[in-house]
């Protein structure tokens, strides 16, 4: 099915219906070699021209109307994170009533634990995986603390055998059965960062639902690389940062979603704040709080245009690419050539601990470096040295992330003949 050779990766770019799009993104300009190749996309995706624009035109928006612009402007901010809930319910398999745009992933993870997590005498316990995100552990860490208990009680993790890499299914369910009754809440990612797995997580809301607990989602490698449904899997909330693959900037605003069969609970606990309450009489300023019935309830601040302007920017390069189901069906294709030029020209040299099956892996590949002549780090080195970009995961693993929006094949290509010559040096 594929060539080893640089002119087969410009033919798969020839044949590329979304090979415009990389058009649309801002390249980083090269530092030390004549060429640059960006792999770096699960770390903070490329800067598409339509959220620098989005931007301009909101500093030009207050600039020409000061507080008039909340609400007289044909795009007033006050309902602005509005605007997002259904491109980004698209992205999650989610019904814009139940996603809100908001905060960063933390503060959401936090905000939607003092909802999901309220442990009672008998059920307390949290399950998480145990290479979870360090920003995840300290969050449940603290959230457990903060509830008076003890983390070494009430945190339970889940960790891949000796031997493996990756977390088996099994495991994480015989888990959730195993502390059933005491578990308060389970809290998984979407795609494990380090190894890229995708876990089943619609299996494992099924398990969690089947003992009694609450299910969240830390979506942070999952949301814009792989297909999500969020509401049909019956997943309780879900929380992402959308500067990785939604591009819309280092620090943007956040996400989180509250199935809808939530909304309207007043027994839920939530931490409360003005633009969460009921939109037509928030301006009354009643101190009695009327939740909005939907995710929005969990708004607390008004919005930060200026990091919300480039995700509305960032989505309608998603809308006009078809959404996830055609970038997907891309990163596939780019998920397989990567694999083929790996095992073709770096076999035994490059270990990928990424799953191999493509229902288990979004567009990562974590390679090690099976080469005793050399540190992983020393290789990640030599590959800034090239302008390739990617990333670098302490002990000894390379992340590269090739992105259907804005990768080519040929990209793909430069990054795998690069890699073979930083160890052929060595041979
Ligand atoms: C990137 C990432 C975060 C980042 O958290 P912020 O609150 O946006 O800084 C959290 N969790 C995971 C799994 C991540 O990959």
């Amino acid at each position: 099915m594929f060539e080893p050779g640089a002119a087969f990766a410009e033919s798969l770019d020839r044949a590329d219906p979304l090979r415009r799009f990389r058009d649309q993104f801002a390249m980083p300009v090269p530092h030390r070699a004549a060429e640059s190749t960006y792999l770096d996309g699960d770390s903070l995706g490329l800067q598409p021209r339509a959220a620098r624009d989005m931007v301009i035109a909101e500093l030009d928006r207050w600039a020409d109307n000061g507080a008039r612009g909340h609400f007289e402007t044909d795009r007033p901010w006050v309902p602005y994170h509005q605007l997002l809930a259904e491109p980004m319910g698209r992205l999650t398999g989610a019904l814009p009533t139940e996603v809100v745009t908001m905060n960063g992933l933390t503060v959401n993870l936090h905000l939607l634990m003092v909802s999901f997590y309220r442990p009672t005498t008998s059920r307390y316990k949290i399950l998480i995986e145990d290479h979870a995100f360090p920003s995840d552990h300290y969050a449940v860490d603290s959230q457990i603390r903060a509830h008076g208990l003890d983390p070494a009680h009430a945190l339970v993790t889940v960790e891949p055998r000796p031997g493996e890499e990756t977390l088996r299914t099994e495991d994480l369910i015989d888990a959730i059965d195993r502390h059933g009754s005491e578990l308060a809440l389970v809290l998984l990612p979407g795609i494990q960062y380090y190894t890229g797995q995708v876990l089943p997580m619609a299996e494992l809301a099924a398990a969690a639902r089947a003992v009694g607990a609450p299910i969240g989602l830390d979506l942070a490698h999952a949301v814009g690389n792989i297909e999500l449904s969020l509401h049909d899997w019956d997943i309780d909330f879900a929380v992402w940062c959308t500067y990785k693959y939604l591009n819309a900037g280092p620090g943007a605003t956040g996400g989180a979603f509250v199935h809808e069969r939530h909304h309207g609970d007043s027994d839920l606990p939530r931490y409360h704040g003005w633009w969460g309450h009921d939109r037509a009489t928030r301006f009354e300023m009643d101190t009695l709080f009327r939740p909005i019935p939907t995710a929005e309830a969990w708004l607390v601040s008004n919005s930060p245009i200026l990091a919300m302007a480039p995700l509305l920017g960032s989505l309608t390069v998603f809308e006009e690419a078809g959404g996830i189901g055609p970038l997907r069906t891309k990163s596939e294709v780019m998920i397989q050539y990567m694999d083929y030029l790996l095992d073709t020209r770096l076999e035994g040299r490059v270990e990928s601990i990424t799953p191999r099956a493509l229902d288990q892996r979004g567009c990562q590949h974590s390679l090690r470096i099976n080469d005793p002549s050399v540190s992983g780090q020393q290789v990640y080195e030599e590959l800034a040295a090239a302008d390739v970009q990617c990333g670098w995961r302490y002990p000894n693993v390379v992340r590269v992330a090739p992105v259907p929006l804005y990768n080519s094949f040929a990209d793909i290509h430069r990054f795998v003949s690069i890699l073979e010559q930083i160890l052929d040096q060595r041979a």
